[in-house]
């Protein structure tokens, strides 16, 4: 039998961690063979209703599940974790600015880099997924010495399969003939969703869909701001697709994804002619057993990629400015 996987989620009462719960359970993160150990942290109000999350996953007698932990103390949730999805982030409140979610956030992220970095196993894997996430990823890798930043990471596969999803439906084929679609740079509205390398049924997809209007004026936008085209429609945040996604982007770390590319966003070490030490996504290949490796044969950014890679580089620099003052030095 495959060795057993310590799994932490934080915010694991809220809505993603519960449509992500079950999907680790029945083995669709790390395999059909692999058990999981689930170590689920939140917060004191949140300990109740996790109690009945705990419950239900008992009742989905999972075979692979070895173990739930429920736990608000940050060194018990991480201890001798493999791997991490820190889900739980303090919502924006009524009233309150960006820089006040930013602080906030800044603070719940660097006590769990720091509890990552006394408990967690050495060659553990984060995935940050809790709002503004590359920089949360950035604060805790920050507040985690001892472990390699490589190690941290910020979703942006949600945005990716947004986008694959809305090339797949303008092309009218199936979304897995949809390749090498690349988010750059922030989970966030000023993200670059960009088809310049990407194939549709192994043609290049600008070719294909031949319509710069449409992918400058109603693609881009579309992806940027879905989050909010779903609040508008479900009457509250996309869940289970952020789920799917943090699945997907943990499936293809461990199990790997051959030649495929996905974004992650990753701490930059100036490859593309980003700064250094900011988490930005780009391309990468996944070979399996957590590796992953930027995607750097690609042509240059055109002037409009150029750009658009620019603008959400400055967000991030921004941002990273607005937590500086909660940064060890
Ligand atoms: P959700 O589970 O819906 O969202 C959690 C976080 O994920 C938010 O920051 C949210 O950002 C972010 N997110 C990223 N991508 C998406 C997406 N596509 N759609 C929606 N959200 C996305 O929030 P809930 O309020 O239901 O649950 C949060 C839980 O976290 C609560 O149970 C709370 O108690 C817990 N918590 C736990 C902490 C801990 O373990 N120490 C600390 C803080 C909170 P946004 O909403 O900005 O999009």
């Amino acid at each position: 039998e495959a060795p057993t996987k310590k799994v932490a989620v934080t915010g694991a009462a809220g809505a993603i961690g519960y449509a992500m719960l079950m999907r680790i359970a029945s083995g669709q993160m790390f395999g059909p063979h692999v058990p999981v150990e689930l170590q689920l942290l939140e917060t004191e109000q949140g300990l109740k209703p996790l109690r009945g999350v705990a419950m239900e996953i008992k009742d989905g007698a999972f075979p692979l599940v070895r173990g739930i932990k429920q736990t608000a103390d940050p060194n018990t949730g991480f201890g001798d974790a493999d791997v991490a999805v820190l889900v739980g982030a303090r919502p924006r409140g009524p009233g309150m600015e960006r820089a006040d979610l930013m602080s906030a956030n800044a603070a719940i992220f660097a006590v769990q880099g720091k509890a990552i970095n006394d408990a967690a196993k050495r060659d553990i894997r984060v995935l940050v997924v809790g709002n503004p996430a590359n920089t949360n990823a950035l604060v805790a890798a920050a507040n985690a010495p001892d472990i390699d930043p490589a190690q941290f990471m910020a979703m942006t596969r949600l945005d990716q399969n947004r986008a694959m999803g809305q090339v797949a439906i303008k092309t009218g084929t199936p979304v897995r003939d949809v390749e090498r679609v690349v988010i750059w740079g922030n989970h966030s509205s000023t993200q670059y969703p960009d088809l310049s390398n990407a194939l549709v049924n192994g043609k290049p997809a600008l070719d294909v869909i031949n319509d710069t209007k449409w992918v400058r004026e109603e693609f881009i936008p579309r992806v940027q701001k879905r989050g909010a085209e779903i609040i508008g429609a479900r009457g509250a945040s996309s869940a289970t697709s952020a789920a799917s996604a943090a699945i997907d982007h943990m499936h293809d770390l461990f199990v790997g994804s051959g030649d495929a590319w996905q974004s992650l966003a990753i701490r930059s070490d100036g490859s593309y002619g980003i700064d250094k030490d900011i988490w930005y996504s780009v391309p990468c290949r996944c070979p399996g057993d957590g590796v992953y490796e930027r995607v750097l044969d690609i042509p240059p950014p055109d002037e409009y990629s150029a750009a658009m890679m620019d603008a959400t580089r400055k967000e991030l620099l921004e941002e990273r400015d607005a937590v500086k003052h909660l940064l060890p030095a």
